[in-house]
């Protein structure tokens, strides 16, 4: 009987792994990670994400041990790697769960299809989560998504077959010339630590989760942080739903005093579990958005006026604005960042400063271990005004410091040039010059550069003739159906919080 080679992508457990299931069941599994040079040549790809891959295969090798088969490891291009195994081995089967990655990622997987069609091999793909492929039209997309989500969490395999393979080690980061890197307090990977952070945010961190999600100060303990292991696939997100199902039904159960602010805590959880797909979807529909404005009427709105000088101290996170630069400096040491912090320093770089979304987006990229392009794309673009079909907010940093951080104890630990500054001026640095030590000069005027972003943002779609009917294009192809969104919710869980923010 033939082999099938699992191919392991960004879906790094032996749990949930409909391709292993399945390739299991049809005959003898070679587990197979191809670590691709080539790929970690691309601007989005960084020190951080090899340290948390590492960590990942290193666990994946040994639950994949404890079914008598180790993970065999390549080195090199997919397709020379496919091709050395198939001179050796009778493939029966190439099985890998399907991918929504970046455009590189995009075309290896186009050449790996030609290459099983050349040699009649075939290629199973299973979908891991809720993006659809070849999908139609978002209709009725949220039904798909909680029918993919209702399903039951697959087993891993029990025993694997041994099958001799040579594995390569991996290799550094020097090797790879990727930049020096300054994180100190990087998540680590690995799903056992999925499942930790799963279980403490369910029936710990997380009952203030939609109070305390906002700020930066409460956020890193009450957010889940489960983004990365999502990212590389270490747990599944049918596996975090269901788990979210489960805590739901049994606060259900509890006496109306002691439920607290979980209800409101797992209603915003889970709808954005399925935002995480909502946003894969459109670069799955569209990859082209990972390189162009989505909405054709921006271009060659910014491209001419990328000022350098800027761009580098929003990247070293020395504007002078306190809360943004507190932000870029935390991420670069921790590699992450809440949600409106994050929409906050792309708003600043897109709208304040007129940058271009793609170099920005790349740097941030670069720093998130999380790094997920479909969302990414799609957020950089709609916290750039370039979607043409979402309300253009334009974050003030000053008042989200004021907001956010009140106490301004994220600002001091982030920033320590200001850790000596009077409280009343700690986001207004500049109006205490003598405290200010080396801390910059704001390096633009936060009101000017709002003005001016916000009149050439809202002039062009009122004066562009076509505007319209372009937006309601992109409306039609990735918006979200509210209707049959809340139709599905009250199907699938009963109820929707008519507060719940849903995405476009
Ligand atoms: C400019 C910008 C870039 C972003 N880039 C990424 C990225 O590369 N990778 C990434 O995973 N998220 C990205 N996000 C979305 C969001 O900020 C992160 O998913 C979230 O902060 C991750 O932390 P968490 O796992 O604790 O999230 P939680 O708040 O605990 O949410 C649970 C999960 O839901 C999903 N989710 C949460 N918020 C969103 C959202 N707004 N859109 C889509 N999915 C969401 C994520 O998978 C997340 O892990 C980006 C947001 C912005 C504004």
């Amino acid at each position: 009987m033939g082999i099938n080679i699992v191919w392991f992508k960004r879906d790094l457990r032996i749990a949930d792994h409909e391709a292993l299931a399945e390739a299991s069941r049809t005959g003898p599994v070679l587990p197979l990670y191809i670590f691709e040079p080539e790929l970690w040549k691309e601007p989005d790809m960084s020190r951080r994400h090899l340290a948390f891959l590492k960590d990942c295969l290193r666990e994946l090798n040994d639950s994949l041990q404890a079914t008598g088969q180790k993970l065999i490891i390549k080195k090199g291009n997919a397709i020379d790697v496919l091709e050395k195994l198939h001179q050796h081995l009778d493939i029966e089967a190439l099985w890998s769960h399907q991918e929504t990655w970046n455009g590189w990622t995009y075309e290896r997987d186009k050449m790996v299809k030609q290459w099983c069609h050349d040699r009649n091999i075939p290629w199973h793909e299973p979908s891991q989560n809720g993006v659809i492929r070849r999908l139609s039209g978002r209709d009725g997309w949220a039904a798909k998504w909680y029918g993919r989500m209702k399903k039951p969490v697959m087993p891993p395999p029990e025993a694997l077959e041994r099958i001799e393979e040579r594995s390569e080690s991996l290799p550094d980061a020097n090797e790879l010339g990727l930049e020096v890197d300054a994180f100190k307090e990087l998540q680590k990977g690995g799903r056992k630590k999925a499942l930790e952070l799963l279980q403490n945010f369910l029936h710990e961190r997380g009952e203030g989760y939609t109070q305390e999600m906002s700020s930066p100060v409460t956020a890193f303990q009450s957010c889940s942080r489960l983004s990365a292991h999502l990212a590389f696939g270490t747990i599944s997100i049918r596996e975090v739903s269901h788990a979210c199902e489960h805590r739901r039904q049994e606060i259900k159960q509890m006496p109306r005093g002691m439920k607290g602010k979980w209800p409101s805590a797992l209603r915003s959880f889970s709808g954005r579990l399925r935002w995480h797909c909502h946003f894969i979807q459109k670069l799955e529909d569209e990859s082209r958005i990972e390189f162009e404005n989505m909405h054709p009427a921006y271009d060659g709105l910014r491209e001419h006026d990328f000022n350098e000088a800027l761009f580098e101290a929003w990247k070293a996170g020395e504007t002078g604005y306190p809360m943004v630069d507190a932000c870029m400096r935390a991420l670069r040491s921790t590699g992450w960042l809440n949600f409106r912090m994050r929409a906050m320093v792309m708003s600043f770089a897109s709208y304040h400063l007129w940058l271009h979304w793609r170099s920005p987006a790349l740097h941030l990229a670069r720093l998130f271990t999380d790094y997920e392009p479909g969302i990414h794309y799609s957020q950089a673009q709609m916290q750039s005004g370039t979607t043409g079909i979402n309300t253009i907010r334009i974050y003030n940093p000053v008042k989200q410091g004021f907001d956010h951080d009140p106490e301004g104890s994220f600002i001091r630990r982030w920033v320590p040039e200001l850790r000596g500054m009077d409280h009343a001026f700690l986001h207004t640095p500049w109006l205490a010059k003598s405290q200010m030590g080396n801390y910059p000069m704001p390096v633009i005027d936060e009101k000017d550069g709002r003005k001016s972003a916000a009149s050439k943002l809202y002039g062009l779609r009122k004066n562009n003739k076509t505007h319209q009917a372009s937006a309601q294009k992109i409306v039609n192809k990735h918006g979200s159906r509210k209707s049959s969104l809340r139709r599905s919710v009250n199907r699938h869980a009963k109820k929707i919080s008519q507060q719940e923010e849903l995405p476009l």
